[in-house]
């Protein structure tokens, strides 16, 4: 038992009693855990609005070993999610980014680099200028890199051959990656993803590719690269993630 500091994203919430709340925070030291506090329902509770879903605060808490509730003692608001007045992706982008770091990362497993693809992912979707579907592929291409679970575009999954030359090639998630047009059969029902949607990928998946580089997507790359990455993150976690059917591409 310690206590600790950290600077977090709050991803969930859920009341524990009366006057209590469990928080889930991503936070950029300890990456996932929850947190029981106490008085947060309260109208003039000890963390006022600090806790609202999405900000982004410093907090203070005493951590417990794992299996157990650590217990939030301290926590002031560094910034607010604030969606884009009438736009639905905007603020539906913020839960999906909320969903996918509840869904897809391990508790206590810190990754400062997908605290960092998260904070900025919500900064561009509170954004008016920015474009809302980017910010969402980036966010989802950024952390499957990040979580290793993003697929290989440079082989075919099934003999290997490099895919480079290929104009259209299939997509075969549950074998990781692309199928070349020789391999591409019937059986595997892989859709269809164009070069220049793959070629975009990878460069959205480089290694310290940043994310204050705008890449521009037409509607059908963000259509194409935002399949491919649903699919894989469909495929890892058995079910689509709930708040998918909320945005528009
Ligand atoms: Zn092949």
């Amino acid at each position: 038992m310690s206590t600790e500091k950290a600077e977090a994203i709050v991803i969930r919430q859920a009341d524990f009693s009366e006057s209590s709340r469990v928080v889930t925070f991503f936070s950029k030291e300890f990456g996932k855990f929850s947190a029981l506090a106490k008085g947060a329902k309260r109208l003039k509770g000890p963390f006022d609005a600090a806790l609202d879903l999405l900000s982004t605060c410093r907090i203070v808490f005493i951590r417990k070993s794992s299996g157990t509730l650590s217990i939030l003692t301290q926590a002031s608001l560094e910034s607010r999610f604030s969606p884009v007045s009438g736009s639905l992706n905007s603020l539906y982008g913020g839960y999906y980014v909320a969903d996918l770091l509840c869904s897809l990362t391990e508790d206590e497993d810190a990754d400062p680099e997908i605290y960092d693809l998260a904070y900025a992912a919500l900064k561009e979707l509170s954004d008016p200028e920015a474009d809302s579907a980017a910010s969402i592929i980036q966010f989802e291409i950024g952390l499957l890199r990040r979580a290793g679970l993003f697929p290989n575009l440079s082989e075919c999954s099934v003999c290997g051959q490099s895919v480079t030359s290929e104009k259209k090639y299939a997509h075969w998630v549950s074998q990781g990656g692309l199928l070349c047009s020789d391999c591409r059969r019937q059986e595997y029902s892989g859709k269809s993803i164009s070069a220049g949607a793959v070629a975009i990928l990878k460069r959205m998946s480089g290694e310290g590719s940043q994310l204050s580089e705008r890449i521009r997507l037409t509607k059908d790359q963000s259509v194409e690269c935002h399949r491919l990455a649903v699919s894989v993150i469909t495929n890892v976690l058995g079910r689509k993630p709930g708040t998918l059917r909320y945005l528009n591409f």
